[in-house]
């Protein structure tokens, strides 16, 4: 007797699977069954039966894409300070900055996050740090902006508190108090966070820097973060002024001036980490302290190229991310991926990373960094988290292997993107939200934001 197949089951089948399972599985031609929020197979050869049936036209498939580092309100404030470096790229931004309020992040939020999901990003974790005195409703602006798309989103509760007067970089006027910091950061964890595997909202504790925030609020904000199971994130080691202000103001270089903290743990990864030693390296290995690796920002502010390679040879946690988009104007994470290939084979030459290294990076990579083992591979019983891409656009004719084919001739836009077995992008075009409506809502704050 014929089994009814469940009524949740779809089958995308006829596509080139590249599951980043711990075998570096791949099928083609391959299918992959959804059931619901879940993977329920994954395979090659013969069809299983399921209520529905997508043809995928030998599209290629992989995990949905991990953004391990990103400021989604830096959407409003693109190409400005055009040849600075770091420092003076924030000295400049900040005042403009401080005019953010829940109506600009709504409307950036939602301009990010599509521009995110059409690049074939799932789950996003957005690192937020200015909080003007008497705006709320930031963070919970940027949730409402996600759960309308439909991408997972881990929004930080960031942080500054080491004004200009202090010896901090940022205007007095945008550091906050200690305490409203760390009650704010409980506050939210106990309104939006989801604990557990199928998370589609998280909390993390992220102070900004080292240049911007006191040692106490870094030791305090780790405490509460561990005392509530959140995790840790902060920027590192992104600029050699970064390194020569640590010296100068801590005695020490970033990656020990961490370690002082307490934040060399497996519930935290840093940004950038583009200046890391050979024994800075072996202690993020060794403490599980993971990376996010983001090389177009690095690029644009001319910061240097971080040592992937040697990150990833010593057994270190890393992700990619677009970092925000006032030092990285294209929020495009699958450019990302080709850029982490690009910039590795500059340091270390053509053998220095492969093209599925480098789609690694970007899905399983970064679900480690995050801490989720839910997310990051095509595997049964994972989240039903993938993208589609078309192989048959006039970039990838000729090319004999359309995995590598995407990295190569990327970025493109994804055709159809799924989280939680539900589709959010098809035909690539959004889902659950128009884009045109998006771009011109999102000009109309960014037009109010800069008078
Ligand atoms: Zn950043």
């Amino acid at each position: 007797m014929a089994v009814t197949p469940a009524s949740d089951t779809v089958l995308y089948a006829n596509g080139v699977v590249v599951t980043m399972d711990d075998d570096s599985s791949e099928h083609a031609p391959g299918w992959v069954m959804t059931d619901g929020a879940t993977i329920a197979a994954v395979g090659a050869g013969p069809e299983p039966d399921a209520a529905t049936r997508v043809d995928l036209h030998g599209a290629v498939v992989t995990p949905g894409l991990v953004n391990t580092h990103h400021h989604l309100y830096q959407t409003l404030t693109r190409t400005r300070a055009q040849q600075a470096d770091l420092f003076t790229w924030l000295r400049e931004l900040y005042p403009v900055w401080s005019r953010i309020d829940a109506e600009a992040e709504y409307a950036a939020a939602r301009a990010g996050l599509a521009e995110l999901a059409l690049s074939g990003c799932t789950t996003v974790f957005d690192h937020h740090y200015v909080f003007p005195r008497g705006r709320g409703g930031l963070i919970e602006a940027e949730v409402q902006a996600a759960r309308e798309l439909g991408v997972r989103i881990v929004a930080s509760r960031g942080s500054m508190d080491l004004g200009v007067s202090d010896g901090g970089l940022p205007p007095d006027e945008l550091v906050e108090d200690l305490d409203a910091v760390l009650a704010e950061t409980e506050r939210l964890a106990a309104a939006l966070h989801e604990p557990g595997a199928g998370a589609h909202v998280q909390i993390a504790v992220a102070p900004c820097s080292p240049f911007s925030v006191t040692g106490r609020l870094m030791e305090e904000s780790a405490a509460l973060a561990r005392r509530l199971g959140l995790p840790l994130h902060t920027h590192l080691a992104e600029t050699l002024e970064e390194e020569a202000y640590c010296v100068e103001l801590y005695g020490c270089r970033p990656v020990e001036y961490l370690e002082r903290l307490g934040w060399l743990a497996g519930d935290v990864w840093c940004a950038h980490c583009v200046h890391l030693s050979a024994r800075d390296i072996e202690q993020f290995a060794r403490t599980g302290t993971g990376v996010a690796h983001c090389p177009t920002s690095n690029l644009r502010l001319g910061a240097g190229v971080a040592p992937v390679r040697e990150m990833l040879d010593a057994g270190v946690r890393v992700g990619l991310g677009v970092d925000g988009s006032a030092s990285n104007e294209r929020g495009d994470l699958f450019l990302e991926v080709k850029q982490a290939l690009l910039v590795a084979r500059g340091r270390g030459g053509g053998g220095a990373m492969t093209a599925r290294d480098a789609i690694r990076l970007g899905t399983r990579g970064g679900a480690a960094v995050l801490g989720r083992d839910d997310i990051g591979s095509l595997e049964p019983g994972r989240c039903a988290d993938f993208a589609v891409w078309r192989s048959d656009g006039l970039e990838l004719g000729g090319a004999d292997d359309p995995v590598a084919g995407i990295v190569f001739a990327g970025p493109q836009r994804v055709d159809r993107l799924v989280v939680g077995g539900r589709e959010i992008v098809r035909d690539g075009a959004l889902v659950h939200a128009d884009e045109a409506e998006i771009a011109q809502a999102h000009r109309f704050q960014a037009r109010r934001f800069a008078r």
